[in-house]
């Protein structure tokens, strides 16, 4: 099949988080099962990076280009725009980010007429590239050539308008919809867009990117099955829980899959020494650099790692409000890595300024130190309000680091209490989101780190864990196959 994926964010070309991963990782995937998978990213003025050149896609003299690299995987047009050049980062944060995202989603109707390819599937990532499916329907002459930059009549575009393509929409957060003022969308020229928007939005007078895309998108996915069915409720929902609830027929959780060429014991590139279960020597050598790496006694007391974006989402108030209690009732030593909410790393720099000795903080994007972490410590805190897949418990799994969990989404999805009794399990998971949850869960599976009989159970249970997109893409394959028959 022929796949067109749009998306913001692409690993390593351009990440902030989870969703750069998911992408490139069902991209390759599908691309190793055969299929023709193209990606649309913008054009951001730090592409193409170090090691990687450009090309003119197509013959039309479009705005688009195409990135020739030394990685082998799918082919990635770049769009080139005004909108891009502005920002340095993925996201500024604010409305430039509309107009970036608009131009994204209308250049990914004119795609086909300017570089001759017409996918069979679209498939969209989060708010970004929500608008999509609203402007295919908004605009059926955008459904392909639109551009006005090559003539009609031609071969090329009788051949690419032949059929519109199917459109899918992923749902990695609905914590992050896109809601703008409506003034935008005129401003901007896309005032088909207005008749769309349903009641709540014009008394609002607002355009919500994603709820847009939820309404017209063919189908929907969301990144967990337990996710998928937690946004139909107000809790979980944002606001879009009706929205969702009407299209349930439409909506299923597929859970993200992991590069284990890039996440795993045996092939980390950024790991020394390698380890193979069931020896890992390797892995206590990793965590003694690492305890040395950040100035933490490596005395044999159980290390706990924390690698996330510090926002409300992943719980890390619920983690700096139980760390005293932590410090004073267990020997746990704790290395955090993140950034975000300027509130959350002073609590946490705090936190490591009074207990130099017990916890450590780096702030910042660190790629090779969060792979330290996940490999070298003994276990993964991730204590999420909410959690739509959650990347890191699925790596630590791999490297025989325990996570200790809410059970939420994808967490809820991958961790599985473990159960002393039979062996089974391969974390601890706790229900409610305080800190006395977390307090037991951590309290729980650090009784589990002592047990000369049930610690190597527990951690051959984790490293068993499979979760490739080798098994995941299938899931989308047999999707795109039913939107498309
Ligand atoms: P989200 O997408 O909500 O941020 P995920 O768990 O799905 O959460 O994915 C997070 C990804 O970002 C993982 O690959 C994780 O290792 C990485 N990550 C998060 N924070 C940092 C950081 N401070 N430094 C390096 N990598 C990080």
């Amino acid at each position: 099949m022929k796949i067109l994926m749009v998306a913001a964010e692409y690993a390593p070309l351009a990440k902030t988080g989870g969703l750069a991963d998911a992408v490139a990782g069902l991209s390759g995937a599908l691309r190793e099962r055969g299929h023709d998978v193209r990606v649309l990213l913008p054009k951001y003025p730090f592409l193409p990076p170090p090691g990687y050149s450009l090309r003119t896609a197509g013959d039309t003299g479009g705005p688009f280009e195409e990135l020739v690299g030394e990685r082998p995987g799918p082919r990635v047009y770049l769009l080139e725009a005004d909108e891009f050049a502005v920002n340095t980062k993925v996201y500024a944060g604010n409305e430039r980010d509309a107009a970036s995202f608009m131009r994204l989603s209308r250049g990914t109707v004119e795609l086909p007429g300017n570089v001759g390819w017409q996918a069979d599937v679209v498939h969209c990532h989060d708010w970004h590239t929500a608008l999509v499916p609203a402007l295919l329907r908004a605009r059926p002459d955008r459904r392909a050539n639109s551009s006005g930059t090559q003539r009609a009549g031609t071969t090329r575009s009788e051949h690419v308008q032949e059929r519109a393509p199917r459109c899918l929409l992923t749902l990695h957060n609905v914590g992050y919809q896109g809601i703008f003022p409506e003034e935008i969308i005129e401003r901007r020229g896309y005032a088909e867009l207005g008749a769309l928007r349903d009641e709540a939005e014009r008394s609002a007078r607002t355009v919500n990117f994603l709820k847009l895309g939820i309404r017209y998108a063919d189908a929907l996915t969301t990144v967990s099955p337990t996710y998928a069915r937690e946004i139909q409720l107000p809790e979980f929902g944002m606001g879009l829980e009706d929205v969702l609830r009407a299209r349930r027929s439409d909506l299923s959780g597929i859970l993200n899959g992991v590069d284990y060429r890039e996440w795993s014991p045996e092939t980390d590139p950024f790991l020394e020494p390698h380890y193979t279960r069931p020896n890992l020597d390797g892995k206590r050598r990793i965590k003694s650099a690492l305890s040395a790496a950040l100035d933490l006694p490596d005395d044999g007391a159980p290390l706990i790692g924390v690698v996330t974006r510090l926002v409300w989402q992943k719980g890390i108030d619920l983690l700096a409000a139980a760390l005293p209690a932590l410090l004073e009732n267990t020997p746990a030593r704790f290395a955090l890595l993140g950034s975000g909410d300027a509130e959350l790393e002073q609590s946490l720099a705090d936190l490591a300024a009074h207990h130099p000795a017990r916890v450590a903080f780096r702030r910042g994007y660190d790629e090779a130190l969060a792979h330290r972490i996940l490999a070298g410590a003994d276990f993964i805190a991730v204590p999420s309000r909410y959690e739509p897949c959650g990347l890191t418990q699925l790596y630590a799994l791999r490297y025989g680091t325990i996570p200790i969990v809410r059970a939420t989404g994808g967490l809820a999805d991958s961790v599985r209490a473990f159960d002393p009794g039979s062996g089974t399990g391969n974390g601890s998971v706790f229900e409610h989101a305080d800190a006395e949850g977390l307090i037991w869960a951590v309290s729980t599976a650090l009784g589990w780190f002592g047990d000369a009989a049930l610690w190597p159970q527990l951690v051959n249970n984790a490293m068993q864990a499979d979760f490739s997109w080798a098994h995941q893409a299938p899931e989308y394959e047999a999707l795109y196959r039913q939107l498309s028959s």
